[in-house]
């Protein structure tokens, strides 16, 4: 299996890059809360295949 991400995924990152206004994803995430999340790169991930916007 290969490593690195396929275009669509490359896309699908991007995409969710320009929807989130801050610097940090999880500041946008709706997973930022209590123990909803254990990925080590919370608070500061700005690459992540969990991210979802808060709406
Ligand atoms: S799922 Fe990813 S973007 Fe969301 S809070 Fe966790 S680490 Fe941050």
């Amino acid at each position: 299996m290969s490593q690195v991400p396929g275009i669509r995924e490359r896309l699908r990152q991007w995409w969710l890059r320009m929807r989130c206004p801050t610097e940090f994803l999880c500041d946008n995430c709706m997973y930022d809360h209590g123990s909803s999340c254990i990925r080590p790169q919370r608070p500061n991930a700005v690459k992540c295949p969990d991210y979802k916007p808060n709406s």
